[in-house]
């Protein structure tokens, strides 16, 4: 983030950050989504912690959460009733997903300690296998493990296989640059190897230890 902050400052730009899956990670010791003009938080079922669907956008500029707030009610002008200065969007989030929203913040920390605890029996079970590459935590960091991710050569033929033994899995995402309304000719090397060779193991809270066992096993034993 510092790199990028710096290059915004110097141009006078705006930093929207995509916390999607980082509640409660860190950098440098602050939270992520407080690092930016607006951050961006998903609470989708996926996620540490959930609404169903929805999220949430988090700034500390009076002026963007007037604009956002108008934006998510249709564009309707706060003073005067049932008039749309702009075109807007219904994205509001109604009172029940809210409710379970605040029963699930009650509970995040324990979620977070959960997805740590899991990628640390991953870490300590997979750790001697060099074909596989786990996922960092730089010291100046708090990872929380939205999903527990390691990198492999073979990465396709690892999902099949771990699919056959009834353990589920994915693919890391396609970069953006490839996809149709944004792709570019340039190569993004380091996106596109990651894409290539990452998959994100079980690590729902309620995965218990044997069963990460059993995960590691198979994938250690399918790996060469
Ligand atoms: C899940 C996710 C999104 C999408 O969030 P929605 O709430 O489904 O719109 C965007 N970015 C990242 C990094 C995500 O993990």
């Amino acid at each position: 983030m510092d790199p990028i902050l710096k290059i915004a400052r110097e141009h006078d730009l705006f930093v929207i950050e995509d916390a999607a899956e980082a509640h409660g990670a860190e950098y440098k010791g602050k939270k992520i989504g407080s690092l930016s003009d607006i951050s961006c938080f998903s609470f989708y079922g996926n996620k540490i912690m959930t609404t169903g669907e929805g999220g949430m956008c988090l700034t500390n500029n009076e002026e963007l959460a007037e604009k956002m707030r108008i934006l998510r009610d249709h564009g309707m002008n706060p003073k005067r009733r049932y008039w749309h200065d702009i075109i807007g969007f219904n994205y509001r989030m109604t009172n029940l997903q809210a409710a379970i929203g605040l029963a699930q913040v009650e509970k995040l920390d324990t979620f977070i300690k959960k997805k740590r605890e899991i990628a640390k029996t991953y870490n300590s079970l997979l750790r001697e296998t060099k074909e596989i590459t786990l996922p960092p935590e730089e010291k100046w960091a708090k990872n929380v493990y939205w999903m527990y991710s390691i990198l492999v050569k073979n990465r396709d033929q690892l999902i099949e296989k771990l699919s056959r033994e009834g353990i589920d899995s994915r693919p890391f995402f396609y970069p953006i640059h490839v996809q149709p309304p944004h792709r570019i000719r340039e190569k993004i090397p380091v996106a596109e190897e990651l894409s290539k060779k990452g998959i994100n193991l079980p690590s729902f809270v309620t995965l218990k230890k044997e069963e990460i066992e059993k995960i590691a096993d198979t994938i250690t034993a399918n790996i060469q």
